[in-house]
């Protein structure tokens, strides 16, 4: 089946027991067994019910996996992949990350044991100098948040196979319209849910794809054991917004790109990041292995200190100031003091997270709007 086909259909059967086209909302904790064992495939929510089986095989199939796991947020999903791991084990992983795994990676799972390597992967053989007989994972996520860097999936993935590592992919950026990592030899695709894949800012949740059968087990017996699983109503809330998913992907890739074009030569602009510019650092791997640019967009302003840029930040109508991005609403962040606050001042400069940086995650509204509600912001 075709992207669009998978995003309406994919999990989802007419209800067997009452012929509903769409997937039931099973509010339920618990499943009656006919004789203790002699159930029929549930036995209670928190491993298992059947919305959120409905949703988590529609994400599978979105990302070419066999198998999908949905976690009650995107860090839920995070915290899943680490335990995994164990005291004494390596990690590989970007400068350049979401700030909560970066705060999950250094304040919590550095605690149990687990050492993390931040490196630019911009050049992916780097990974050979830091793999010793501890390394186990690489995390990588592109595009990047908020300087929209592309690493090469392939590439690394070839590394991450030589030398014996579970590779993961934090897709939440490109979304599984965009960029499949599975296909170019990730081992996990994660998710922010919250993000494009739900698409209507109303469900926080996350997932993770995968297609070894042993490693679903593994990860399967950390879900349950663990229990960030989410909930049947928020289950359907996500396999609702799912059937619009590549219509909304492309509508935010066409104003993403006028958009860009916009800023691209505004005076009050210095810099702009997004990986449809041919003068982009890394815009021939976007190319290659991305079907279109998506709707993130970062600028740097231009001799703005950070009243300044509070003050621009401010001034949007129709972009709204908050975190989050991928709803079908636009909104506007600013990376150093609202998503990244979280990541130290030098370590943020360090990755290109300076204070007049804005984060724009262009929507679906009417483009001359948008464009509109820019030009005056700006002024
Ligand atoms: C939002 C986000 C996360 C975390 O997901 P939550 O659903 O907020 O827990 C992880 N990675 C990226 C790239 C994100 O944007």
């Amino acid at each position: 089946m075709k992207f669009a086909t998978k995003a309406i259909h994919a999990g989802q059967e007419p209800d067997p027991s009452t012929g509903a086209v769409m997937t039931p909302i099973y509010q339920t904790s618990t499943y009656w067994q006919k004789a203790p064992g002699d159930n029929q495939g549930y036995e209670y929510s928190r491993g298992t019910n059947p919305t959120r089986k409905a949703l988590e095989d529609c994400l599978a199939a979105l990302e070419n996996a066999r198998f999908g796991l949905a976690f009650s947020s995107g860090m839920g999903a995070t915290d899943a992949v680490m335990k995994l791991l164990k005291p004494g084990d390596e990690v590989i992983t970007g400068n350049d990350l979401y700030g909560g795994s970066y705060r999950i990676f250094t304040k919590i799972f550095a605690n149990y044991g687990i050492k993390f390597h931040f490196l630019n992967l911009h050049e992916p053989e780097i990974i050979n100098e830091y793999v010793n007989e501890n390394t186990k994972m690489v995390w990588i996520e592109t595009p990047t948040n908020p300087t929209m860097q592309v690493v090469d999936i392939q590439a690394i993935s070839s590394i991450a196979k030589a030398r014996n590592l579970t590779l993961v992919v934090d897709n939440t950026f490109a979304s599984p319209y965009l960029q499949n990592p599975m296909d170019m030899g990730a081992d996990i695709v994660m998710h922010s849910v919250t993000k494009y894949i739900g698409g209507h800012s109303d469900v926080v949740m996350g997932a993770l794809m995968m297609s070894d059968e042993d490693l679903y087990k593994r990860l399967w017996f950390i879900y349950n054991s663990c229990g960030a699983t989410p909930g049947p109503m928020d289950s359907f809330l996500v396999l609702r917004g799912i059937k619009t998913l590549h219509l909304r992907m492309k509508a935010h890739c066409e104003n993403g790109r006028q958009v860009a074009e916009f800023l691209k030569d505004h005076p009050k602009v210095e810099r702009i990041f997004w990986p449809g510019f041919t003068d982009h650092p890394n815009h021939h791997i976007a190319a290659k292995q991305m079907r279109d640019f998506g709707g993130m967009i970062s600028i740097v302003l231009k001799d703005a200190d950070l009243q300044e840029t509070f003050r621009i930040a401010s001034n949007f109508k129709v972009f709204t100031l908050a975190e989050s991005l991928g709803g079908v609403e636009s909104l506007i962040n600013h990376p150093a003091t609202m998503t990244h606050a979280s990541i130290p001042k030098e370590t943020r400069e360090a990755a290109g997270v300076v204070d007049n940086l804005l984060r724009l995650s262009v929507g679906v509204e009417d483009i001359e709007d948008l464009l509109e509600d820019l030009k005056n912001a700006l002024a």
